[in-house]
């Protein structure tokens, strides 16, 4: 929470390859591991990951385009294009997700496979800036080799891995957005309490009241939520409902909490002096990264009702 309260926070921690890290130190082989993990970890190379695609919904990656053909040599020869693959510009290497068996729609044959971005026929199509903000990019992909033992995880079993990814990346986000969100609270009520007219301070009218209210509301329904899924997952445990649940409501409180904030700053909000446009910006976006609303909605609610659908009904 305080590390994504901080614009700096990442950063400063080094904290932004630690989903890569993991994934490659789990998942990696043996030379993978040792070309690249210590270097990765000590901020010397980048890393970014590349699952979305342009032409397909990257809700249901089964229809993932890029596709990778083995060489007689063993290496990969790997086609396709991606985007909003997050800081692409500046990496040095890209894991993408790519169709190594089997045809579009096909629930196995997808492969993960790191890819040196310095490789032939690997190019950085356009900026996608998001509402305004950097950082978003299109790549392409146009038969680049891939040494053989650069796949990551087996063969065909991708989402597995990117699963698990996932799940650690949502709920360290959800954490995030809850700073983010108690730093946009904090803001809304130093400012509630600061801006005075003729008839006293902002935080005298009871429709600003009624902002705060609700912002606290959801904040403290919030937390325990994201805490739940942080102890589930640090203890090994199936964490996939609260996961869901926690990705969900931090999304939805931090673009709560920000709108209301901007509210109370009047146009100051939108202006450039207070973090709250990136803020609302950052919000906005969480509804959508990771896997939007939607999905986690529906597949929460399916495993709710499917273990309703298997013990014995309640007493009438
Ligand atoms: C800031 C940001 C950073 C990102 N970074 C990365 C990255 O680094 N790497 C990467 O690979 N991707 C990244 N993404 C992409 C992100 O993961 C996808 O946008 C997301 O998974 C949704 O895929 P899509 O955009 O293709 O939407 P689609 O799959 O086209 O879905 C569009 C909309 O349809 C609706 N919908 C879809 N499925 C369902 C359903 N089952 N039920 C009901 N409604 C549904 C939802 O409203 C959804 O928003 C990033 C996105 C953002 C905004």
């Amino acid at each position: 929470e305080a590390e994504g309260a901080s614009d700096h926070g990442p950063a400063a921690l080094g904290s932004a390859p630690l989903l890569d890290v993991r994934m490659l130190a789990r998942h990696g082989g043996p030379r993978v591991r040792e070309l690249y993990l210590e270097r990765l970890v000590a901020g010397e190379i980048r890393s970014c990951y590349a699952m979305t695609e342009p032409d397909v919904p990257g809700t249901d990656p089964f229809l993932t385009a890029t596709h990778a053909e083995q060489q007689p040599d063993g290496t990969w020869s790997v086609t396709g294009r991606k985007w909003f693959t997050s800081g692409a510009a500046n990496a040095d290497l890209v894991t993408v997700l790519a169709r190594t068996d089997g045809t579009a729609g096909d629930r196995d044959g997808l492969s993960l496979l790191l890819v040196p971005t310095a490789s032939p026929g690997f190019r950085v199509e356009r900026e996608l800036p998001l509402l305004g903000a950097g950082g978003q990019w299109e790549i392409e992909l146009d038969h680049v080799t891939v040494p053989g033992d650069h796949m990551i995880g087996e063969r065909g079993r991708a989402l597995a891995v990117a699963g698990e990814r996932l799940q650690l990346g949502r709920t360290l986000r959800a954490l995030r957005w809850l700073g983010q969100a108690q730093r946009a609270f904090d803001l809304m009520c130093e400012r509630a309490v600061a801006r005075t007219g003729s008839r006293g301070p902002l935080a005298g009218h009871q429709l600003v009241q009624q902002h705060v209210f609700d912002a606290l509301l959801a904040l403290r329904t919030t937390r325990p939520l994201v805490h739940e899924a942080v102890a589930l997952l640090g203890a090994g445990r199936d964490a996939h409902t609260e996961v869901g649940l926690a990705k969900v409501a931090a999304a939805r409180t931090l673009q709560q909490v920000t709108d209301s904030a901007i509210q109370i700053h009047g146009a100051a909000g939108l202006g450039p002096d207070t973090a709250l446009p990136a803020l609302f910006r950052t919000g906005r976006a969480a509804r959508i990264l990771d896997g939007p609303d939607e999905l986690h909605i529906t597949s929460v609610a399916r495993r709710v009702l499917r273990a309703y659908g298997e013990r014995p009904a309640t007493p009438r």
